[in-house]
């Protein structure tokens, strides 16, 4: 599960809620509700699967 860092929205979104996509700057999801980049990391298991964990070091941007 993910919340969306922007303070003023904190909406919650499971990993199928979401487009993850590298816009230059790292993995990053857009929150559905406001806009806002949430940045994540990407972690692939021995068997393939990959798992993507939240950054919470980096403040969200790009809300609109
Ligand atoms: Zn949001």
């Amino acid at each position: 599960m993910f919340t969306c860092r922007n303070q003023s929205c904190g909406a919650e979104w499971a990993l199928s809620d979401v487009v993850i996509k590298n816009e230059g700057q790292g993995l990053l999801f857009r929150c559905p509700m406001c806009g806002a980049r949430n940045y994540v990391t990407r972690n692939d298991a021995d068997d393939g699967t990959a798992t993507y964990e939240q950054v919470t070091e980096i403040p969200p941007r790009g809300t609109r």
